[in-house]
């Protein structure tokens, strides 16, 4: 179900600023009432039939309705205002649920939770029966999801693009300890929170050919005429900033078949051929691609790029000249943000767009296109840089082609004035010659654009020293830190409400508008009745998750145990092995020594693996074979659980942070770019443990090394280390714990009657142990017996946890908008509150 628009605010010729008209019906009395007319004369329902979904449904349109008047006032203001907007162009948003996002930021949870009472409606009810919107991966896409969620807080007028999936990331099961992947169906009750926009529609092409033609002696104009052409359609979705104050627009796209039928083929009588034509086409808008962060070679993938960033650029010049009639403009007015290269066939397109439709001197285009784009860079890991065979981007799209070619010559012209070197132009240029020819997009997007930026501190260190060093040295200056930032309206306001409680009364409202003042915090961290509110919120945040593992798994956990929490995609350079194997020498050496005073622990792990990558589906078999025998053993009953909570999502999320004691943040160190889990669970008052990688890095600095359990080889020693080779055998036949782990599972311990089922993983370890797992292993588990004694001593738990919120300020996702605007878009920033 998709909800008519009241207008389309874009045709608004109005010229008076108003404010956004102040509460109306923020009374529950107004709500109840709006909301049973909802229910009534949109869902169709009585209060007697009507189903938990037919409540939310209602609730929802009523919400919205209250955003309506906001959006429109926001997007009036922008145009009378001539202001700079925002492009943040993502193939990917992880939003998750959006009702308490918005009631959150209305502040109308209690107005609405009382309205509903009066209906007998129990709003925590209602929460559930939402879908997740799961556009996304992992953190990538729950990134860009955070930064649309700061920039409506920070009013800057901003707009996201992206697709709308039909079927959104897989829904995980675990059967007998596997991952089996099912189709996700979010839209299947309807989608109240959008308007669909039907004429908001664009011709999008692909393949064909390219003419030539002469407009004078001198001057050749490239004509491309597609072969194919799919429509792509606009669904807007509120995003409402905090308090309310400013509400932008996510624009996602839908592929529809130009002709709904081929009709020659229809009246043929082919009508099955007629419709396979249309499914191909409209299979563009589909599905997400389940990969995180390994190459997708397919076709769709490419189709799927070019598609969305094609309709976002004609959307967006379409805005631009209307208001303001010439494209030499844009770069004054439009700032277009990648997130990573996903969306960089844009670059392209612009300039196909300006040299080919605008008819602009190259130098110019190329000039503006320079001025408008900017690129954040999210991974170093070489199999995850993209690049598209040229063969298949000639079929596809054989004009851009042309210009990557042009845009490539000139640019290697550049580079050989500064450095002849035939190997320095190799590896600087656009066009891979090695693997077959292919078109280098990380290349594309960093000399296209006027800033390129990684995630962390140590990330940007490390582009400037690998994938772009040489980059690096043609344009120093442009790479440039925005250390990633979470927003704390979900991860801390809505996720958990009683430290929010909490923190409120202990420093004051304003808190909620200014997290740095978080930091006011520490003078209670060791304030014995304070640690003792503070360790009450967490137990009973432990409680509900217990509940939420009870009803999933069946299994009882104990809310005064040590939860320690992994919670990330599933994937080697996160190494939740190294965390399994830890585990398997924790609960050998309780079985060796039951009667010592154990800390009692509850290992979560939660976590997707991409459909076709078998190691990581192994590790959660592993996991899941490992929590089996452990769980069922009695010798360990109340000193060790294992469980692997299915389907990780924003919401299962939302449920296990604010419940975490200790955070698994262990990935190989310079392989994670930056983090953003570590985040959240630091601000809910987990202690990480971890690698210097990413983020934790910063985390470090700002919560103190006393706060926070660091173990592991370093960037530069991984490296070193890996130089010296990646056989695991030293490593493994050093550590008397590690070989009695290794030996268990291979012997068949957690796979009974079948003990090379881990085989793979064993072998790895030996003899290709890239990830160095083995050479961690030791430090890790030391680091693990340091946190498990720190666990007793309860006064030192708390104090460091209580130090953790209060230093976490920082991470707000706000601090990582407000850098983007003022060093990166040039827009200016209203600060919340
Ligand atoms: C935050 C988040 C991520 C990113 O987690 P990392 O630990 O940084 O990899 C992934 N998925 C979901 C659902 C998230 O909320």
């Amino acid at each position: 179900m998709t909800v008519e628009s009241p207008a389309n605010q874009e045709h608004l010729e109005t010229v008076s600023v108003e404010s956004p008209g102040g509460p109306r019906g923020e009374d529950a009395a107004s709500l109840r009432a709006d909301i049973l007319d909802k229910l009534t004369y949109y869902v169709g329902k009585s209060t007697i039939t009507a189903s938990d979904r037919d409540w939310f449904v209602a609730t929802a349109l009523a919400v919205r309705d209250r955003v309506v008047d906001r959006w429109i006032a926001s997007t009036r203001a922008t145009y009378e205002n001539n202001a700079k907007r925002v492009y943040y162009l993502s193939l990917e948003f992880l939003i998750g649920r959006l009702l308490f996002d918005n009631l959150n930021n209305l502040e109308l949870t209690e107005t609405v939770r009382e309205a509903l009472q009066g209906l007998d409606v129990d709003l925590d009810r209602l929460r559930k029966v939402e879908p997740d919107a799961a556009l996304g991966n992992g953190g990538l896409g729950r990134l860009a999801a955070c930064f649309m969620e700061s920039m409506a807080t920070l009013s800057i007028p901003a707009y996201g693009y992206g697709i709308r999936y039909d079927h959104g990331l897989f829904r995980q099961a675990v059967k007998n300890g596997w991952q089996q992947e099912y189709p996700e169906d979010w839209l299947s009750f309807g989608n109240p929170w959008e308007f669909e926009r039907p004429e908001v529609v664009y011709d999008i092409g692909f393949g064909g050919s390219v003419e030539a033609v002469a407009t004078s002696e001198a001057l050749v104009k490239h004509v491309w005429h597609p072969a194919e052409t799919v429509e792509a359609v606009a669904y807007d979705t509120t995003i409402v900033g905090w308090h309310g104050r400013h509400v932008n627009t996510l624009r996602l796209w839908s592929a529809r078949a130009t002709d709904p039928l081929i009709l020659e083929a229809f009246n043929r009588g082919d009508h099955v051929g007629a419709f396979a034509a249309r499914m191909k086409t409209e299979s563009i808008s589909k599905i997400l691609y389940p990969s995180d962060e390994t190459p997708e070679g397919q076709e769709l993938r490419l189709r799927q790029e070019y598609f969305f960033a094609a309709a976002s650029l004609r959307d967006l010049l379409r805005r631009h000249l209307k208001a303001y009639g010439d494209v030499r403009t844009l770069p004054d007015k439009v700032a277009i943000q990648l997130n990573d290269t996903h969306p960089c066939i844009a670059i392209v397109e612009l300039m196909r767009i300006l040299v080919d439709t605008h008819e602009l001197p190259w130098e110019e285009a190329w000039d503006i296109v320079q001025r408008t784009f900017s690129y954040t860079n999210h991974t170093l890991l070489p199999e995850a840089l993209e690049s598209w065979p040229i063969p298949l981007m000639e079929r596809l799209l054989p004009r851009h082609v042309q210009i990557i070619y042009l845009i490539n010559a000139l640019h290697l012209d550049a580079a050989r004035r500064v450095n002849p070197d035939g190997s320095f132009l190799s590896s600087v240029s656009v066009i891979d010659e090695q693997a077959g020819r292919r078109v280098r997009m990380g290349h594309l997007a960093f000399m296209a654009s006027h800033h390129v930026n990684g995630v962390s501190a140590l990330h940007t260190d490390l582009m400037k020293k690998t994938v772009f060093r040489d980059f690096h040295t043609l344009w120093p200056g442009k790479i440039v830190n925005k250390t990633n930032g979470v927003t704390f309206r979900r991860w801390l306001y809505q996720a958990n409400p009683g430290l929010t409680k909490l923190l409120v009364e202990a420093i004051g409202p304003k808190v909620l508008d200014h997290p740095e003042l978080l930091t006011e915090l520490s003078q209670f961290s060791g304030d014995a009745a304070f640690q003792d509110k503070f360790a009450a919120v967490k137990r009973a945040n432990k409680v509900a998750l217990g509940k939420i593992i009870r009803e999933q798994l069946g299994v009882a956990v104990d809310p005064d145990a040590l939860f320690d929490i992994q919670i990330k995609r599933i994937h080697e350079y996160k190494r939740q092995l190294l965390n399994i194997l830890e585990t398997i020498a924790l609960y050998d050496a309780i079985r060796a020594q039951p009667m010592r005073d154990w800390t009692p622990r509850v290992k979560v792990f939660a976590g997707k693996a991409a459909a076709s990558y078998h190691q990581a589906k192994l590790i959660i078999k592993l996991i899941n074979d490992v929590a089996k025998v452990v769980n069922s053993d009695p010798t360990v009953r109340n000193k060790l659980k294992v469980v692997f909570l299915p389907n990780y999502n924003v919401s299962l999320a939302e449920s296990i942070i604010p419940a975490a004691d200790l955070s698994e943040q262990i990935s190989t160190a310079g392989m994670e770019a930056s983090g953003t889990g570590n985040m959240k669970l630091a601000l809910n008052g987990a202690l990480t443990i971890g690698t210097l990688d990413g983020a934790n890095v910063e985390i470090r600095e700002h919560v103190g090394p006393e706060n926070i359990f660091i173990f592991g080889l370093t960037a530069e020693e991984v490296e070193a280390r890996r130089r010296e080779g990646i056989d695991g055998r030293g490593a493994i036949a050093a550590s008397p714990q590690l070989s009695e782990v290794v030996d268990a599972v291979e012997s068949g311990v957690f796979s009974p009657g079948e003990n090379n089922r881990f085989h793979n993983l064993i072998n790895a370890l030996r003899h290709h142990d890239y990830f160095l797992v083995t050479a961690d292993f030791d430090s890790y588990y030391a680091t693990q017996r340091k946190a498990g004694s720190m666990w007793r001593d309860k006064a030192a738990w708390w104090r460091s946890s209580i130090l953790n919120v209060a230093n976490m300020g920082w991470f707000s996702s706000d601090r990582s908008i407000a850098e983007y605007a003022e060093e990166i878009w040039n827009v200016p920033v209203k600060p919340a509150g």
